[in-house]
């Protein structure tokens, strides 16, 4: 599988590190995990054409993971010479159905015209959606909010979405070869719904992970050597996202 971060940052403006978006592939197809301000324009830079998605995971419903979901449905109706007509499979924390219906009452022309939404609300489970075997935690970050374990071509790859308990996360992390973990804000720093980039490496170490990648990075975290603070508490390899950041899985 091959990760591209579309999205490093939080809802605050930074060079470089824009709201959160996520995109896997592998052979025959890809997910994209996410889709904050600006993703479908990313995805585009990452060479993935938004025509050809088919599953889109979401984490939780705050707007930095959600907005570009009405860019995608407004392009699935509205590409001049195309429409979609493939079904699109969307899933995501309970409230998923209801806060589509409340995205169709706000923008005008986003609902399906030619196609089918299918839509998933997952909690704590596993699940095989689109040819894709994933299992779910609940993260703290929101009553709802998933972290994904997504498993193909015999790796694993661990989205912590907004996360803000260290147990549940590196549970559903254990033994994962990479963990793409908020790191929001600086050790010292502790919020009740968000990681510090202390416990983002006290997750890696507690789930054993061969990896760990720092994102959703507000500017706190930024500014203090987040990579340095995670790799205190983990001996493993630490990597900081950014915009556009791909690596093999
Ligand atoms: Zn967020
Ligand atoms: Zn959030």
């Amino acid at each position: 599988m091959q990760l591209t971060v579309l999205g490093a940052g939080t809802c605050v403006p930074v060079e470089g590190y824009s709201p959160a978006g996520y995109v896997l592939r592998r052979a025959e197809d890809v997910v994209l995990i996410d889709a904050g301000p600006g993703t479908l324009a990313r995805l585009e830079r990452a060479g993935i054409r938004y025509r050809d998605l088919k599953l889109v995971l979401f984490s939780h419903l705050h707007p930095d993971h959600t907005l570009d979901l009405v860019t995608l449905l407004q392009a699935n109706n509205a590409t001049p010479g195309w429409k979609r007509t493939e079904p699109l499979q969307v899933a995501g924390p309970r409230g998923m159905r209801r806060f589509l219906e409340r995205l169709y009452q706000a923008f005008e022309g986003i609902a399906p015209e030619a196609y089918e939404i299918r839509v998933d609300e997952l909690g704590e489970s596993q699940h095989d959606i689109g040819g894709w075997h994933l299992a779910t935690g609940l993260t703290g970050h929101t009553p709802n909010s998933l972290a994904y374990r997504v498993e193909a071509e015999g790796h694993t790859v661990v989205f912590s979405g907004d996360a803000a308990a260290v147990e549940p996360l590196a549970r559903l992390a254990r033994g994962a070869d990479l963990l793409v973990c908020e790191c929001s804000f600086p050790q010292g720093w502790a919020t009740s719904d968000h990681l510090t980039a202390g416990q983002a490496g006290e997750v890696a170490h507690a789930a054993g992970v061969k990896r760990l990648l720092l994102t959703h990075l507000y500017p706190a975290a930024l500014e203090q050597d987040p990579a340095r603070q995670a790799g205190a508490m983990f001996a493993g390899k630490v990597d900081l996202a950014r915009d556009g950041y791909t690596t093999d899985v």
